[in-house]
């Protein structure tokens, strides 16, 4: 199986605070790879230094077996916040703003919208959404470019049950049709519904990585979690 990312020994200092500490991981191709981890533990941290957007204290990472780049990060979509989409505007539109920004085609706009769930309300305003759908409409938007890999940093934050339920389910189609997914959380329920496989962390530090079928033995490791920092 192919591999997608391979991290190695990747530390990051803030300062005194070591929000990751000598971290080695690798993700394979088809894998729904979770991060999981309590807040503080460096799940957006190692997710903003794999899309350049942190800068790394040491260590190296490698997507697609090259060093990190531009030619590298159109592979990649990425969900770190809720995006700023202009409340006054439809889906279609904002959509297409993203396009623009983006460099991708406008043709897979519809597609995308249809994949999330948002076809039939594409011509209504963002304001008008529920947060779920929000959340749907920035995952569509970071399919735009049609992506080998998306990374997802807690995609089901503040949603309610359906919402959670909607993302989930979306999450793993898409897995379906052949992305790679790399999704932080701090929830064991969802890393064991939604992903293939998964590492814990705690305060920076690996504790345990494996295929969600061990998932037993990560559940030690996240009881070891629940200590108060
Ligand atoms: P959360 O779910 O709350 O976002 P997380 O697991 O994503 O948590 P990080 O946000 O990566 O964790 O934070 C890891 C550690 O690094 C924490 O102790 C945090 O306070 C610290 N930290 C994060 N960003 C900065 C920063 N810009 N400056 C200083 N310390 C930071």
């Amino acid at each position: 199986m192919d591999t997608v990312l391979k991290i190695d020994n990747l530390t990051k200092q803030y300062g005194r605070i070591t929000a990751v500490k000598n971290l080695s991981l690798e993700v394979k191709r088809g894998n729904v790879f979770g991060i999981l981890g309590p807040n503080g533990s460096g799940k957006t941290t190692t997710l903003g230094i794999l899309l350049d957007v942190i800068n790394k204290t040491s260590g190296s990472f490698s997507w697609f077996g090259q060093p990190p780049g531009k030619g590298v990060r159109k592979k990649i979509g990425a969900i770190l916040e809720t995006p700023i989409f202009y409340p006054y505007l439809s889906a279609t539109k904002n959509l297409e703003i993203v396009a623009e920004i983006k460099g991708a085609p406008k043709e897979n706009i519809d597609q995308v919208l249809k994949k999330v769930e948002l076809y039939e309300r594409r011509f209504d305003k963002f304001r008008t959404y529920s947060l779920g759908m929000k959340q749907r409409l920035s995952i569509a938007s970071a399919l735009l470019c049609d992506p080998e890999v998306m990374i997802l940093d807690e995609p089901t934050n503040g949603l309610d049950p359906q919402g959670i339920a909607e993302i989930r389910e979306l999450i793993k189609q898409i897995a379906k049709e052949g992305k790679t997914i790399i999704l932080a959380s701090h929830l064991l329920d969802e890393v064991q519904k939604v992903c293939t496989h998964f590492c814990v962390l705690k305060r920076g530090t690996l504790l345990y990585s494996g295929s969600v079928d061990e998932v037993n033995k990560g559940v030690e490791s996240v009881e070891v979690m629940s200590d108060t920092p």
